[in-house]
């Protein structure tokens, strides 16, 4: 749960190349424990351990990433997706801390945590500018978890809203500097595509796997289905697809593992490896036939799967802006 946090904060103390295998094999079972996973380590784990006072990291990290407790990020809001300058969560100054108000919505591990990170608004006027991020336990009164929601595809995973009813805070646990949350969330969510994109990874490997055992073993079928040079090149296809993409996310691990500014290989990865695993787990329901769109095989599962990874942690669309504004500044 906390597999790139040093050891002495908890952690496994690994790179991020071994945090992308550990999502990416966790994934190829269930993609929903994949998440959860990569919620924790990337969402969680990972702004505490880089913007965390010593004492946020005693107190919070450790915990966290030795897998004793279960963290999540609250952004997303109501009317606050994809541009976070609209979030309406507010905190403001009450004796020697905060007061916050307001509500997240779809968050992961959201009803079942034990700790939280969470972006609000410090200063309205100043836009993503007075984004503020704020560390809190579950059993923080005024904080309380709202209605679960039912989703498409991983429904082992939890998502559900947090509400804050004048939640007092004091200083100590604002993460950061005060207008730094923005920051903070955009350095976290480079990280996390990394662990998203992981997670398609491993759909993906799965539905390749499903797909060749079908092709290969299955008596219901013709024996000649399995040589036919058709379905040949559609597997053949699905595995160059998932073989460029793996490439990639490990690209993107290298990339944070050795500099300090990876988001265009964060993007590129996330964009290509969901868009792929959607490609490759389309090709396997098609594959499997009429039995490919029953619940009997769990190609169809895979499906739904890989069609989450593509929305969060920014959709499709925000890794091609962030990919093209990287192409913006090159020097060509
Ligand atoms: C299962 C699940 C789990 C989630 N977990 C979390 C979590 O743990 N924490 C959290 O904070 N959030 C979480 N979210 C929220 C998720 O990150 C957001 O759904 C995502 O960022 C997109 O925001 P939105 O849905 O509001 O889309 P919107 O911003 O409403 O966008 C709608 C569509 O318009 C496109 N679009 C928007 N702006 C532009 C633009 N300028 N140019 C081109 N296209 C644009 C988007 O790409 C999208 O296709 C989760 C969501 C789901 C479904």
């Amino acid at each position: 749960m906390g597999v790139f946090i040093p050891k002495e904060y908890g952690g496994a103390g690994l790179d991020v190349i071994s945090y992308t295998l550990a999502v990416e094999e966790i994934s190829r079972g269930c993609a929903s424990h994949g998440v959860t996973m990569s919620v924790n380590n990337s969402l969680a784990c990972n702004p505490l351990n880089k913007f965390g006072t010593e004492e946020q990291k005693q107190e919070f990290l450790k915990p966290l990433a030795s897998g004793e407790k279960l963290g999540a990020f609250g952004l997303t809001e109501p009317g606050a997706g994809t541009d976070v300058s609209l979030l309406q969560t507010t905190a403001v100054h009450k004796d020697d801390g905060y007061e916050i108000n307001g509500q997240k919505i779809f968050i992961t591990n959201g009803s079942k945590s034990d700790t939280y990170i969470i972006l609000a608004q410090t200063n309205k006027e100043l836009k993503h500018k007075g984004i503020t991020a704020f560390v809190f336990n579950s059993d923080t009164p005024g904080f309380s978890p709202g209605t679960l929601e039912r989703t498409m595809g991983i429904h082992g995973s939890i998502q559900s809203e947090l509400n804050f009813d004048n939640m007092y805070l004091p200083e100590s646990q604002r993460l950061g500097a005060e207008g730094d949350g923005f920051k903070i969330a955009m350095n976290t969510l480079d990280g996390g595509r990394i662990g998203i994109a992981a997670q398609a990874i491993g759909i993906s490997q799965n539905a390749l796997d499903l797909s060749i055992d079908y092709v290969k073993n299955n008596d219901l079928i013709d024996k000649t289905f399995g040589r036919s040079q058709g379905i040949q090149f559609i597997l053949a296809d699905m595995a160059t697809e998932l073989e460029a993409a793996r490439l990639l996310v490990h690209k993107a691990a290298f990339a944070k593992d050795t500099k300090p500014r990876y988001s265009h290989e964060a993007a590129m990865a996330k964009v290509y490896a969901s868009e792929a695993a959607m490609r490759i787990t389309s090709k396997a329901v098609q594959i499997h036939g009429l039995y490919g769109y029953t619940k009997r095989y769990a190609v169809e599962r895979l499906m739904r799967d890989a069609k989450i990874t593509e929305i969060y942690e920014g959709t499709s669309e925000v890794q091609r802006m962030v990919i093209a504004a990287y192409l913006d500044k090159l020097d060509v």
